[in-house]
């Protein structure tokens, strides 16, 4: 039988959810705390259970399921708990003679019924980690895990019902004739987390209602090496970067932009960590994460088969256990089948360019990247970098770990995104509403037009 929530119930649940909003049960930070705790043990008492889900779904490590989602899941859900009664406070702006009779506020308000859509690569924290934000801020929200994570979607909807208040937050499992449903109805905000291509159908969909909505998106994030990095540790970094949960990160790095004299050192560099982490190869390896389905897997595959590059660490696919070896390719040119989309998987282009400059003119000539990477101890160097492109973050001497460093917003630019989130205030920011309000005391109704065009003379 199908977990998918049956069409037409998912009015009915929205309705559900409304009234449940319009009650002002959620106007008070005691009820947001208490429903923020019942979400922390949600995941905490269930560890285990989320541990096989993981498993089922992404055929992913212990260690990487507990490092990249279960500890940043909980971190983030305590941060909204110590965060909250500060975040909601109501800020007065500063002080203007001629305003401050009139009291001006800004009020901390929940949008109302949200909606959040979530990707299969990091199925539990990119679920928990916006909704705590949302419950934080006091919205109900209804919760659309990915249909390619059925086993964490089956396990939150079991869940849900025995932690959360039912009346404020929901689960709707589905694909796209579940999800479109949801598109249909007016929501107080979409986080939509996914590819581009989706996120179009979305925006457009949530145009229709008026919904504002949150994208974050993917791409081809780049690296750029600097000849005088620390290249023992540098590439390190990189590899993990590049394998952790197989490359099916949004941040992983994606691609390589080396100077050509360097090509050769950057790449036995790479050969001898690669060797460190795989003496037996990697396909004896227990610490290899696999991709999320045969059609992915084939994906990749075929990137592979059709670069013009010289792969020289990997390349091994098996498409029946969705294995792709962690992979590098060197000699790799703009136009090759590895830079015609996000890899998101395990596999690492290396392209040459004649020096730092034509680096980055080859990232302006492309979509903005949600990060750039920079391997440099060169102040200059990464000055430089970071002075002529734009992208939705930038990171020098380590990988994916700024999603996660407390009180940094994340997000892309562009075709990487828009609105950002993660960490602590910056997901309780997307779900709020910042109401502006006056409170005029009759003795300066008079006075303070005078004032105005006083002001104004
Ligand atoms: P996806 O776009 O295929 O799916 C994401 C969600 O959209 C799923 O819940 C899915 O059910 C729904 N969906 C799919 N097709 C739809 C349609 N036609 N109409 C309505 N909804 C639809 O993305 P994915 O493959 O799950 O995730 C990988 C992508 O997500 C990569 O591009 C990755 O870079 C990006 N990503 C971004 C971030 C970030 O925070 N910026 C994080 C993780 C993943």
């Amino acid at each position: 039988m199908s977990h998918y929530t049956p069409v037409d119930e998912i009015e009915p649940i929205y309705s559900t959810l409304d009234k449940g909003f319009r009650s002002g049960k959620t106007k008070s930070i005691a009820y947001r705390k208490q429903q923020l705790v019942n979400l922390g043990y949600l995941v905490k008492d269930n560890a285990e259970r989320f541990q096989e889900a993981f498993k089922a779904d992404l055929g992913r490590p212990v260690l990487e399921n507990s490092f990249l989602e279960l500890d940043s899941t909980i971190t983030e859900i305590k941060q909204a708990i110590s965060g909250v009664d500060k975040w909601a406070k109501t800020e007065r702006p500063p002080f203007s003679l001629t305003w401050s009779p009139m009291r001006p506020a800004i009020r901390k308000e929940p949008k109302g019924v949200c909606l959040i859509i979530v990707p299969f690569n990091y199925p539990l924290w990119l679920a928990m980690s916006p909704l705590a934000g949302a419950i934080a801020a006091g919205n109900a929200v209804v919760l659309k895990p990915s249909e390619l994570t059925p086993a964490i979607g089956v396990l939150l909807a079991e869940l849900f019902p025995k932690y959360m208040d039912p009346e404020l937050y929901r689960v709707v499992n589905g694909a796209i004739p579940e999800t479109s449903k949801l598109l249909e109805l007016s929501w107080g905000h979409i986080l939509y987390t996914g590819s581009g291509r989706v996120a179009k159908i979305v925006a457009a969909a949530a145009a229709k209602t008026l919904t504002p909505v949150s994208l974050e998106l993917g791409g081809k994030s780049p690296v750029v090496v600097d000849s005088k990095c620390d290249l023992a540790s540098g590439v390190k970094r990189l590899l993990w970067g590049k394998v952790a949960n197989a490359g099916q990160t949004c941040v992983a790095p994606d691609y390589v932009l080396v100077q050509k004299d360097f090509q050769d050192t950057f790449i036995n560099a790479l050969t001898e960590a690669y060797n460190s982490f795989y003496p037996e190869g990697p396909a004896q390896s227990d610490s290899v994460s696999h991709i999320i389905s045969t059609g992915h897997t084939e994906r990749i595959k075929r990137l592979i088969d059709n670069t013009q590059g010289t792969v020289v660490l990997g390349g091994q696919v098996d498409i029946e256990t969705k294995f792709v070896a962690p992979t590098v390719v060197r000699d790799v040119k703009g136009d090759d089948s590895l830079m015609s989309e996000e890899i998101f998987g395990p596999v690492l282009p290396v392209v040459p360019v004649d020096n730092v400059e034509e680096a980055i003119a080859f990232i302006n000539s492309r979509d903005h990247p949600l990060v750039i990477y920079m391997m440099s101890q060169d102040s200059g160097f990464k000055s430089k970098v970071l002075d002529n492109t734009q992208s939705g973050a930038a990171v020098a001497n380590e990988y994916i770990l700024h999603c996660a460093t407390e009180n940094l917003p994340f997000g892309g630019l562009g075709p990487s995104g828009s609105g950002g989130y993660h960490t602590g205030k910056f997901g309780f920011d997307m779900f709020t509403h910042l109401r502006a309000t006056l409170d005029s005391p009759s003795w300066c109704a008079s006075s303070s037009v005078s004032l105005l065009a006083a002001t104004n003379a």
